[in-house]
């Protein structure tokens, strides 16, 4: 059976945060591939203006070097709120040879049992949390845990420095630093 761990995230933008955690749990948990779900609209956070076109593209660009990191558009194809239950489901139906991790940070992990449908979702698909600074790793329900190297950096963090015209070098990839500046994102110039 291939194994194949999930990251789903608004990635907006996307950074090393999120490759770092994907790199950690492919290695430790001996996957295929991780695949990187962008959300359409997330059930738990306000909505900034970034197109989903541009989060979606900036995720291509993230993971471009990478060749077992992959783009899946089912949450943007879906439209709506992008519930994690839905997304399971399709992606379980539809692969009935792959094993699938949903691997997920600190904040995630607390924000667990308020998922929709989460009692049943525990039931189809293995968690895999990772630490995130401020943030417990325990949860009500059962997630594997995997020790990573605690990289602080958020996307929120990304959008206010370039708002504010300081550098975010080194916090994402240069790819998505370019594509930020072309299209002006974030109040970049
Ligand atoms: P925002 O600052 O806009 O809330 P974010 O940086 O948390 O965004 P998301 O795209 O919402 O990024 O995150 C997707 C997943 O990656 C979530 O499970 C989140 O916990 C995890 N994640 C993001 N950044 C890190 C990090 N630096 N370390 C560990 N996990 C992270």
């Amino acid at each position: 059976m291939k194994k194949i761990g999930l990251l789903g995230g608004t990635f907006d933008p996307p950074h090393m945060g999120h490759l770092l955690i994907a790199e950690e749990v492919y290695q430790q948990l001996g996957l295929d591939e991780v695949w990187f779900i962008p959300s359409n609209d997330p059930p738990h956070k306000t909505a900034t203006d970034t197109l989903v076109n541009d989060r979606l593209e900036m995720t291509q660009l993230a993971i471009d070097s990478n060749p077992h990191f992959k783009v899946n558009t089912i949450e943007i194809e879906r439209s709506g709120i992008s519930y994690t239950f839905d997304t399971v489901k399709t992606l379980i139906d539809e692969f009935e040879d792959i094993q699938f991790y949903f691997i997920m940070g600190g904040d995630m992990v607390e924000y667990l049992p308020k998922w929709h449908r989460i009692e049943e979702l525990v039931e189809m698909i293995t968690f895999v949390g990772v630490k995130r600074k401020g943030h417990e790793l325990s949860s009500p329900f059962p997630i594997q845990t995997i020790d990573i190297p605690v990289f602080e950096v958020s996307s929120t963090v990304i959008r206010e420095r370039i708002g504010e015209g300081r550098s975010a070098r080194y916090l994402l990839p240069e790819l998505v630093e370019s594509y930020i500046k072309e299209r002006g994102l974030y109040g970049s110039e």
